[in-house]
């Protein structure tokens, strides 16, 4: 099936309320537009360099997602453009992107990544992390950051059981913030979880935004990642 094909398949089966990031990391211009002339607009990317250069070569109206995990040095790459980072995983790089985004003018949406799977490979906070870094005087200075909910990564596994349990953890981890530090606050509402193995599984559990990649634009081919 085509890209668009795809996407429109999935895209059908997605209750109202749950948006669709079309992660196309990896993958040539030309798979975007196609995405792009069935009418998509949100796409995932985990390179800061690569999101770059594909933002400056499509058109305008794309909202980039930031997926991956991002170093200090990389935000410059992204900070004027980006439409969402759902990857931001220590207290330390809330602070530099929070810099960054002064620097820019700009006030930049986020979501805190928690560390649901069993891999020591996936990256994310603990929910303890997270209660000291909004408690603490540092993050209430921060005025170009925006912080609009949670995002995880469940564990690579066909142990459907685990799954549910990640994905359970990551709805309590949400609705543990939003009643402890964002209930008056409608920003924080998002809750980025699944990807192509497990979306439907995310979606049963309160995901708002679906990762979605290879579903859409086939297999990737390269090593580690
Ligand atoms: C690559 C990636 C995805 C998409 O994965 P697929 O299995 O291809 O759907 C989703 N989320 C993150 C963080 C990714 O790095």
């Amino acid at each position: 099936m085509s890209v668009a094909e795809n996407l429109n398949k999935i895209k059908s089966t997605l209750p109202a309320g749950v948006r669709l990031v079309a992660v196309s990391k990896t993958k040539p211009e030309s798979d975007i537009m196609e995405a792009y002339n069935a009418g998509h607009r949100i796409f995932g990317e985990n390179h800061a360099q690569e999101m770059k250069q594909k933002h400056a070569d499509l058109p305008a109206d794309i909202e980039w997602n930031f997926i991956g995990h991002l170093q200090t040095n990389k935000i410059k790459y992204i900070v004027d453009y980006v439409k969402l980072i759902h990857s931001i995983d220590s207290a330390s790089l809330l602070q530099a992107v929070n810099k960054e985004a002064a620097k820019h003018g700009v006030v930049v949406d986020c979501l805190l990544q928690f560390f649901i799977a069993t891999e020591e490979t996936k990256f994310g906070m603990s929910l303890d992390e997270a209660r000291q870094l909004l408690e603490s005087d540092e993050f209430k200075a921060m005025q170009n950051i925006r912080i609009c909910g949670v995002m995880g990564i469940g564990s690579l596994t066909d142990d459907k059981d685990q799954t549910n349990r990640e994905f359970a953890h990551l709805k309590q981890i949400f609705d543990t913030l939003k009643a402890d530090y964002f209930a008056a606050n409608d920003e924080f509402k998002e809750i980025s979880m699944g990807m192509s193995g497990d979306y439907q599984l995310a979606i049963a559990h309160g995901s708002t935004m679906v990762r979605v990649g290879s579903s859409i634009f086939g297999q990737r081919y390269y090593a580690n990642k």
